[in-house]
């Protein structure tokens, strides 16, 4: 559906009248807190809220489309109590979020619009179109049936917001000067990864700009450099479940984001360094170590479900049972060849030496790479590759159960600018949809209360 189609379904109110609601941002938190609200004052019988939403992008929900790699891993299985822990230390800030509209919820809405879901490997939850499109545009095809208006395109982007303690209004700029008022205000800008998005973290801006305060935004969920140049050969190679550590020279220090290491999950090797889910996982802690040393090291186990004495006697059995067979080949059967052969190179196994040649020396240089391979981190990719931004607005500073702002009741805060940021499985978006749809919801309630 074309968003510029998007029309009322309820008179706008004439441009000089305030609106009840402006949401910034039509990302996963926008359009869901605005169908929320919608949706609150229709099954309540309240008058239908007019509300905008203003999106800096072309058309709403550009970031869900990017998500999953094109498929959109909408929400995770787990639990609630399970969803909450994944938020370390914070994450309980959104249990009443998450009862208020949870994983089942979620599905179950997507469901009643024509968008079932199914589970995937690791509680992963995807569209049965496999296709991040249809998500948004059951969205969009929602929002339009609710009569909600959506201003898209650069022209349309908040640049700047004001609040008047006595009309008790807020007051929003365009980048095209236009201007709009209204009783509540919802920001939901997400964070400022993946710039190409419309994310340049003006959202924090504007928090700041109404006494909030922010917590440092970092990159996360985000590749990794690393110093040790050979894993460029390797680039494209993927390993599946490993063990990452962060290794620090003494305990590890005190964290802010009480997340738990070591990561497991699979791999993967890059041109310049390490990704996939189990080092993008531990990329946000190991964002927050980079500010204090650097390089970060990381010991990555290959083998996690071998031990150290099984590996060993392994090693032994190849040695006497498989002599002429190459250690780079039977390796090959436990790891990526390529991986297998670069970790014979670098314990001065030759190409074409047979496990009957294997000395003691490398069978425990062998063993120490397979087992606790050293990478030093010295920087991320940033927050141009990111997928979400750690750190935003103080958690103490909004309601959790409402999203309510605590310096202002008609200010509203959803979604990635919140100093909330999950791991790579669904976590992120459930989190958006969840925090937006309270967030609506509330909004609905509050203006149906006058
Ligand atoms: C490549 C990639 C893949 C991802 N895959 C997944 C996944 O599979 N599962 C998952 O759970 N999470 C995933 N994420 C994370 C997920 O996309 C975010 O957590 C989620 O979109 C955050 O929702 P949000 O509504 O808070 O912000 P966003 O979805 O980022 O929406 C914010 C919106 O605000 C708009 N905006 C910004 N500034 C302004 C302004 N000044 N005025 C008006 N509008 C503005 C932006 O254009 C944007 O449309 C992925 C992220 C990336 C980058």
């Amino acid at each position: 559906m074309n968003p510029a189609s998007l029309q009322p379904a309820s008179p706008q109110p004439p441009a000089s009248q305030p609106l009840d609601l402006i949401i910034l941002g039509a990302g996963a938190a926008g359009m869901m807190a605005a169908i929320a609200c919608g949706e609150a004052a229709m099954h309540n019988g309240w008058p239908m809220p007019r509300m905008t939403i203003l999106e800096k992008n072309a058309r709403p929900g550009i970031k869900v489309l990017v998500c999953g790699g094109g498929r959109c891993n909408l929400t995770n299985a787990g639990d609630i109590d399970f969803l909450i822990a994944q938020f370390g230390r914070n994450g309980r800030f959104l249990s009443p979020a998450l009862r208020h509209f949870d994983n089942a919820a979620l599905r179950a809405w997507f469901a009643a619009q024509g968008e079932p879901t199914h589970e995937e490997h690791d509680g992963k939850i995807y569209p049965d179109s496999n296709q991040a499109r249809t998500v948004v545009d059951a969205m969009v095809r929602r929002m339009a049936q609710l009569g909600v208006l959506c201003h898209a395109g650069p022209t349309r982007a908040a640049t700047q917001i004001q609040w008047n303690v006595t009309s008790k209004l807020f007051t929003v700029c365009t980048a095209d000067d236009t201007t709009f008022q209204s009783r509540y205000l919802l920001i939901c800008v997400g964070g400022q990864s993946y710039t190409r998005m419309g994310t340049t973290g003006d959202g924090y801006r504007f928090a700041e700009s109404l006494g909030h305060h922010i917590i440092t935004p970092r990159p996360a969920i985000v590749p990794l450099l690393c110093r040790e140049s050979w894993v460029a050969q390797l680039q494209g190679v993927a390993v599946p479940d490993v063990e990452v550590r962060i290794e620090t020279p003494g305990p590890l220090p005190r964290l802010a984001t009480g997340k738990p290491t070591p990561s497991i999950n699979d791999l993967l090797f890059t041109h310049f360094g390490l990704s996939g889910p189990a080092v993008l996982n531990l990329s946000e802690i190991v964002a927050e170590l980079l500010e204090k040393f650097t390089p970060v090291p990381l010991r990555v186990d290959f083998l996690r479900r071998h031990s150290r004495p099984q590996l060993s006697a392994m090693l032994h059995t190849w040695h006497d049972e498989s002599g002429r067979k190459l250690v780079k080949t039977m390796l090959a059967q436990l790891l990526p060849q390529r991986l297998a052969e670069m970790l014979c190179h670098l314990s001065d196994i030759p190409p074409d030496q047979p496990c009957a040649a294997l000395t003691a020396r490398q069978m425990h240089t062998l063993s120490e790479y397979l087992k606790a391979c050293r990478f030093h981190v010295h920087q991320t990719r940033g927050f141009q590759e990111a997928m979400v931004t750690a750190g935003g607005v103080r958690l103490s500073q909004v309601n959790p159960n409402t999203m309510q702002s605590r310096l202002n009741p008609h200010l509203f805060l959803a979604g990635e600018i919140l100093d909330l940021t999950g791991p790579s499985g669904g976590y992120n978006l459930q989190l958006a949809f969840s925090t937006g749809r309270l967030a609506g919801w509330t909004i609905a309630q509050c203006l149906a209360n006058g």
